[in-house]
């Protein structure tokens, strides 16, 4: 974030969660320790691992809250008395914060080992807080786990990082680990969407749910955002003045360039880069979106759901009509050439010439891959070649001979649940040795596709063997036939 985080913190500062109940998205950890306060098993050192602001620190002084309070040790601390209103303005004697990023020496370490030999001043516990401990020096470190060694009575230490692999093992070893994840888009914004309704900010869903995508998993990103939209547009923050904010680049420009792209119009491409240049969007961003938008399109042709991609509905219909302008390939090749132009763009004088240059070339091959392949646009073919595919591997395993019979047809549709096939018109007996043997083929298909299916096969018009003296495959198939030939008697019923 490169504006001022610091004044735009009052609602993050407002709502930050002052009972384990009010911590948002971590229900593993906060279950776990709760249980241990109330069974009295609290260790000696904790390790809160996990990305910045998902609540590392909030948890560490809700916890010190609850061992220290005057009414505990408890899972609910009072927040009134004493202690608990010093904790949680930081200013309580038995409850230390270090900065490990700027008390990294090991003279601050042995300050620290020589204060633990005090017993606390007022509260039950000593507690120290070291936020950022992967920062700590060797010698540090090494002073540090001497006393996680030896740790004295009633003394908690509490380390936190944000990269846990940068901590020794030797004193993640002594540590009770809780990893914290980022939130999920979906928890980011039902929180903004309780944040919002609380102090009466006027939102949009949409606006919602693009702060919340923004803040990528940290919820206190993610309200330090509003709080900085709420004061630029009092009236209402809608999805477009988050856009505007943020700079972010809408889907509908990525769904014009994948458009262009699926339709290998290359005028249009550059007609289309040089729209965007002009209309002064972050390269860098728009590039990351697109990456990102390809990215969804492949998972969306893996069967990936709205929910699991983060979509909003609309997004998600608009993005699967997109996704079915190419193909699984196509789109990995589209990924992985976008990806590996990324570098270069962020270096570049010239990145507008760069994505043209990448834009063409894609543009190219989408030409050629659509030559070569006929069905490159249309799903239902693809998904039909593919239910035929394990149609044939899964007969092989039950009955060769009929799957070499079926291997000779060629899938014409699905249509509803009836798969049409077509034999080689010279393939008459082969067809006829199918139709009275083709309820176990029915079976497996209806198994495929969930529900009761039929085969209806036709003779092709016009023959097609002379295609197997050329094709290996079909004169494996061809082999095949002949193998069933032998195994004739199995087919009788
Ligand atoms: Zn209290």
């Amino acid at each position: 974030m490169d504006y001022d985080e610091m004044s735009y913190r009052i609602l993050a500062l407002k709502y930050r969660p002052q009972t384990f109940d009010e911590i948002w998205a971590q229900d593993h950890i906060k279950e776990t320790l709760k249980r241990a306060i109330e069974q009295n098993k609290i260790g000696h050192s904790y390790l809160f691992a996990g990305p910045r602001g998902v609540g590392k620190t909030t948890t560490a002084r809700i916890l010190a809250k609850s061992l220290c309070c005057v009414k505990g040790p408890t899972i609910n601390p009072c927040n009134e008395c004493k202690t608990c209103q010093e904790i949680a303005a930081s200013r309580n004697m038995d409850v230390l914060e270090i900065d490990g990023a700027s008390n990294r020496r090991i003279e601050e370490i042995r300050e620290l080992r020589e204060n633990i030999k005090y017993l606390p001043t007022s509260a039950r516990y000593k507690i120290y807080i070291i936020d950022e401990v992967h920062m700590l020096t060797t010698e540090a470190f090494n002073a540090l786990l001497k006393t996680l060694e030896e740790p004295p009575k009633n003394v908690v230490f509490i380390l936190a990082t944000t990269a846990p692999h940068k901590v020794p093992g030797t004193i993640l070893s002594r540590c009770q680990r809780f990893d914290f994840r980022k939130a999920t888009v979906d928890e980011i914004s039902n929180r903004l969407a309780w944040l919002t309704k609380k102090e009466n900010i006027k939102i949009t869903p949409e606006a919602l749910y693009a702060i919340a995508r923004r803040a990528d998993g940290a919820i206190r990103d993610a309200e330090v955002i509003l709080d900085q939209l709420w004061a630029f547009c009092p009236e209402g923050i809608t999805k477009e003045s988050v856009y505007e904010l943020l700079g972010i680049v809408p889907s509908s420009v990525f769904e014009e360039y994948a458009e262009l792209l699926a339709s290998s119009d290359e005028r249009g491409l550059v007609e289309f880069i040089d729209k965007i240049f002009a209309s002064g969007y972050d390269t860098i961003e728009f590039f990351a979106g697109l990456i990102e938008y390809f990215r969804s399109l492949a998972m969306l042709r893996l069967g990936f759901d709205a929910q699991t991609l983060e979509l909003l509905p609309d997004e998600f219909t608009r993005r699967t009509k997109a996704s079915q302008r190419f193909d699984s390939e196509t789109l990995l090749i589209i990924i992985s050439t976008l990806c590996s132009t990324e570098e270069q763009i962020k270096r570049s004088l010239l990145p507008k010439i760069l994505l043209e240059v990448v834009s063409l070339k894609l543009a190219k091959a989408m030409k050629s891959s659509k030559a070569n392949s006929p069905n490159l646009n249309n799903h239902q073919d693809e998904s039909l070649a593919r239910i035929f595919k394990d149609l044939l591997s899964h007969l092989r395993t039950k009955k060769l001979p009929l799957a070499s019979r079926l291997e000779l047809a060629t899938p014409q549709k699905l249509e509803g649940d009836t798969l049409y096939i077509q034999f080689p018109k010279n393939h008459s007996l082969n067809r006829d040795h199918f139709e009275a043997n083709k309820s176990l083929a029915e079976a497996i298909l209806s198994e495929l596709i969930k529900r009761p299916a039929k085969i209806v096969s036709e003779l092709k018009e016009t023959a097609l063997d002379e295609q197997g003296k050329s094709n290996p495959q079909k004169a494996e198939n061809e082999q095949l036939k002949k193998i069933g030939k032998v195994f004739e008697y199995e087919e009788v019923e």
